[in-house]
């Protein structure tokens, strides 16, 4: 396992951040970490990133155990804060010198100029870090936190506050970058993981409340919802009748029903078609997406 959490506490005064969580990540995934605002993401990352301690619990990186003080662990981990602090006044090469030398990197200078081409950066190389724009400064924080070609890739939330473009940009280059190494996200853009990530762990208030694949989630999902569309008139309170419909829309010809998953509400809606004489034209179950599965599970 490249990261193994286990029963994870970190408490900020009286108040449990993260509240006994567990998860392992095996080399090579690449993991989406999900939650709303003050889940307790950033905390977790800061501490598999040995930035602060834990209140308990014990987390491994690379089969090693991580604590503040940890050189080994630091070796094995590259970590991209959410507010990637960099020095403005450096130029782009002179930064990376600058974070490759802390890390005592042999023939740096090959190193950096490698570094520049896999992240993208040949063009803005003789910049100043302060006149990159929002994308090629996540691009030089990602440089920076692969510098010391580390097993573990840890990006709290990498594509904040990017634009439509520059947002594929590093999506693609995380993908790359993520074939050698195993990277856990996080993100609060549900249609990142769905572009980037193997597999989904959803924090809520501290707590795990899922870790799956984002397929598996969506197929597992509580409720179901189902399209149809009937020959003739039919009204929305005629169609509330069918027990296992909770909730009722239009769409187009035809209806989104929702219900429970569990029993499939398209039985019930045959059923009801059949004991009022209609004729359904057209009947599916929707897929889910991964928004409605995060909105039930975190709200
Ligand atoms: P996320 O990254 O999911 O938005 P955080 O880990 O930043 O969540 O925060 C989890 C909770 O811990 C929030 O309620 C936040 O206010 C609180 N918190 C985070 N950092 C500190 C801190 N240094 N001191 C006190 N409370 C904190």
């Amino acid at each position: 396992m490249s990261i193994e959490v286990k029963n994870l506490v970190k408490y900020y005064g009286n108040q449990a951040a993260v509240n006994d969580i567990s998860f392992s990540i095996k080399k090579g995934e690449i993991v989406g970490f999900l939650g709303p605002n003050g889940a307790g993401k950033s905390t977790t990352m800061k501490i598999i990133t040995g930035f602060i301690p834990s209140s308990s619990g014990t987390v491994n990186v690379c089969s090693m155990p991580v604590d503040v003080d940890s050189m080994d662990t630091r070796q094995k981990i590259g970590y991209l804060p959410e507010h990637n602090p960099l020095y403005l006044d450096m130029y782009v090469r002179e930064y990376l010198e600058f974070v490759g030398k802390i890390y005592k990197i042999p023939n740096l200078n090959e190193r950096v100029k490698n570094m520049v081409k896999a992240v993208g950066l040949e063009v803005e190389q003789n910049k100043k870090v302060g006149q990159l724009s929002k994308g090629y400064r996540q691009r030089l924080g990602l440089a920076a936190a692969i510098i010391h070609d580390p097993e573990v890739l840890i990006l709290d939330e990498p594509t904040s506050g990017l634009d439509p473009n520059q947002l594929v940009g590093i999506r693609d280059l995380i993908k790359e970058i993520g074939k050698s190494k195993t990277v856990l996200l996080s993100t609060h853009i549900m249609q990142e993981v769905e572009a980037i990530c193997d597999r989904v762990i959803i924090i809520n208030r501290g707590k795990i409340v899922a870790d799956d694949k984002a397929e598996n989630l969506q197929l597992n999902s509580s409720k179901q919802t189902v399209y149809v569309e009937f020959d003739g008139n039919i009204t929305k309170s005629q169609l509330g009748k069918i027990a296992a419909v909770t909730k009722i829309e239009t769409v187009g010809n035809g209806w989104l029903l929702e219900g429970q998953n569990g029993n499939d509400l398209r039985k019930e809606v045959a059923e009801y078609a059949r004991d009022n004489g209609l004729l359904v034209l057209t009947m599916r179950i929707e897929e889910r997406s991964l928004e409605e599965v995060f909105k039930e599970l975190t709200k």
